[in-house]
């Protein structure tokens, strides 16, 4: 396939062509990369019109089934809807924590929702810069909602939050301890906050949790663009509550049109340009025959402590050199 058959197959909307063409951005091949920058170019023009959700939480915060519910809530409506994982233990492990279960079979039955899992293999800059590849084929192809869900634990949700307009944190009510191995930062990347598993039992912890957690973040300032981040409680399994999480998404989403979209844009796509060098210059270095000659050695020496890191470091930087 040339280019032009992907340009035409995704501007059309073909599921088959879209699939090959996400494909296409995630091959690590050089090749395949220079045909995939082409399309992605080409593409441009016709992205940007989607709404673009991350969702992170903790494995087990209800992500899945809560995309699932809100997404069979928009397709309801005549939406497009859009959904896509960042996951570092693939690309780390092999091993997958949002990949390997069957998940949101009736969104993915739909013919108005697309779902791909995440891309296997490569490092988190690699598997991040196909993700902002893949938004702008989804775009492209007319879906006006797109989900990139995450796994708050690691630096994934960060690598998320900068190329999204729109950052939910789901997390779960437990006393005492409401921050349950989420890292503090992801805190700090939310713009919606949503206490998950508001339903029998559990609904007044989660309250309590949410109301905890709203009168904290007012101690933390404000956010510079004035949004002030709301703290909700819901149930994807119910769906209790998730009209006014959903709401609170599109307010957000209506307060970045009144201004700050273009500029969050501009500044995500300036990140994106960096962190694709970044990976880029860490693959070539890597790839160095030099340093490929050299590297079990100095990380032995390093290990053993006969050299600093620093030493080691700047003997293989030499090399590549
Ligand atoms: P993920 O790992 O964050 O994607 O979580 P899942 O959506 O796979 O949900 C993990 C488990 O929690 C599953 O057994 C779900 O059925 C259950 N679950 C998800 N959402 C809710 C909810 O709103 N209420 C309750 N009670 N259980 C839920």
């Amino acid at each position: 396939m040339n280019v032009d058959h992907y340009v035409e197959g995704v501007l059309a909307g073909d599921r088959v062509t879209i699939g090959r063409a996400i494909t296409l951005v995630e091959s690590r091949r050089d090749d395949h990369q220079r045909l995939a920058a082409e399309m992605v170019g080409r593409l441009l023009p016709a992205a940007g019109g989607a709404h673009r959700i991350g969702i992170t939480g903790v494995p087990g915060a209800g992500k899945s089934t809560f995309i699932e519910a809100v997404g069979m809530r928009l397709v309801d409506e005549g939406r497009r809807v859009a959904v896509l994982a960042v996951d570092p233990t693939s690309s780390r492990t092999g091993g997958s924590i949002l990949g390997d279960k069957t998940r949101m079979t009736r969104l993915a039955a739909s013919e108005h929702a697309f779902i791909r899992p995440s891309p296997s293999g490569g490092r988190l800059g690699g598997v991040t810069g196909a993700t902002r590849e893949t938004i702008v084929v989804l775009e492209a192809a007319g879906y006006d909602v797109v989900f990139v869900e995450t796994v708050g634990v690691g630096q994934s949700e960060t690598a998320v939050a900068a190329m999204v307009d729109t950052f939910v944190l789901l997390m779960l009510a437990r006393s005492g301890d409401s921050l349950q191995g989420l890292k503090k930062g992801v805190l700090e990347l939310a713009d919606v906050i949503a206490v998950n598993k508001a339903d029998g039992d559990r609904a007044a912890e989660a309250a309590g949790a949410a109301a905890e957690l709203a009168a904290a973040l007012h101690l933390v300032a404000g956010s510079p663009d004035g949004w002030s981040v709301p703290v909700l409680t819901c149930s994807g399994l119910t769906g209790t509550g998730l009209d006014a999480v959903w709401g609170a998404v599109e307010a957000h989403r209506r307060h970045l049109d009144g201004g700050g979209l273009d500029s969050r844009r501009k500044r995500q796509d300036v990140e994106w340009m960096w962190a694709t060098i970044d990976d880029r210059l860490l693959a070539r270095f890597r790839g160095d025959p030099a340093v490929r000659a050299e590297v079990v050695t100095i990380e032995a020496a390093v290990g053993a402590g006969t050299i600093t890191p620093a030493a080691g470091a700047r003997r293989l930087l030499d090399l590549a050199e």
